[in-house]
């Protein structure tokens, strides 16, 4: 396995795969690596020949508030953990490499980013938006896994990708969650013990309305009803937002269609902020 530094080194690892008649495969993450990231990197690895992984924590989709300064940073241990799970090369960019003195490019979705997250972190998806885009012109790889765990990050990529006729195929890479149920992330480790019993309230909502649309229930607007009485039920839980959306556009939907509607959570335990989701 390699670590990179320079755009021209990807770019030419590039030319090189594609000369080779061999396949890119790109995970996009932000280091502070677990099982979920693993899993999109061993999915990589059944569908290209050459797998590379980058590790940057963005500073433009983190807003003045937010936690970029204390984003847990580990990176011998997700060389490691890249080895492990098959990668062959790691594009490390320094801050100054993707945003010099001067940077002025930004890349704005208007649509499918504009609810949910987009309303309560105003800067979020123009920020991942704008790296996605150039690091899919630095890493230049035949296809990019993201993860269902951020399902409107993955539409807003995929929506972008169309509309620019950015030439990659889009995979999406199922949720890894921990024994408890809870989705797994890298802010999971701001989570107390007690917080994080807190917090297993929202996977355990989201199975729960997922067996109502399974006994039957397809109205929207109940299930919403009942999924935001099940979390505020916690009292360590404070909700931002519930939603039954269209898992590409996420537009509001009314009616549940089965296989095609996606119930979005996004909660404060006390002060980190969670998301999570399921298809209904
Ligand atoms: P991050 O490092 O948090 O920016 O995430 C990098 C990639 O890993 C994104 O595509 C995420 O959607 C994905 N990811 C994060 N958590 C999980 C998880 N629990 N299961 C699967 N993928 C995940």
């Amino acid at each position: 396995m390699q670590t990179h530094d320079t755009v021209s080194a990807m770019q030419l690892l590039a030319r090189e795969t594609h000369a080779t008649g061999q396949t890119l495969g790109f995970v996009p993450t932000m280091g502070a690596l677990h099982q979920g990231h693993v899993d999109l990197i061993r999915l990589a690895a059944t569908k290209a020949d050459v797998v590379v992984v980058s590790i940057f924590v963005n500073p433009a989709q983190f807003g003045p508030n937010e936690d970029f300064d204390r984003y847990p940073r580990a990176l011998e241990a997700d060389l490691e953990k890249c080895r492990e799970a098959g990668a062959h090369h790691i594009f490390l960019p320094s801050r100054e490499t993707l945003y010099p003195k001067g940077y002025s490019t930004y890349i704005n979705e208007e649509s499918v980013a504009a609810p949910l997250e987009g309303e309560s972190r105003p800067a979020f998806f123009r920020g991942v938006t704008t790296v996605v885009a150039k690091l899919l012109n630095i890493v230049q790889p035949d296809l990019a896994v993201f993860g269902q765990k951020d399902a409107q990050q993955l539409a807003v990529v995929r929506k972008m990708v169309a509309d620019l006729h950015i030439p990659v195929e889009i995979v999406a890479g199922p949720t890894t969650r921990d024994a408890d149920g809870l989705a797994l992330s890298s802010r999971n480790a701001y989570l107390t013990a007690s917080e994080r019993e807190g917090a297993c309230a929202i996977p355990r909502t989201l199975e729960k309305i997922k067996s109502m649309v399974d006994q039957g229930e397809r109205r929207a607007e109940r299930l919403v009803a009942e999924a935001t009485h099940l979390l505020a039920d916690e009292r360590r839980i404070r909700v931002i937002y519930v939603a039954i959306v269209d898992p590409a556009t996420m537009k509001k939907q009314l009616t549940i269609e089965p296989g095609n509607s996606l119930l979005a959570v996004a909660a404060w335990i006390d002060q980190t902020r969670l998301i999570d989701n399921t298809l209904l």
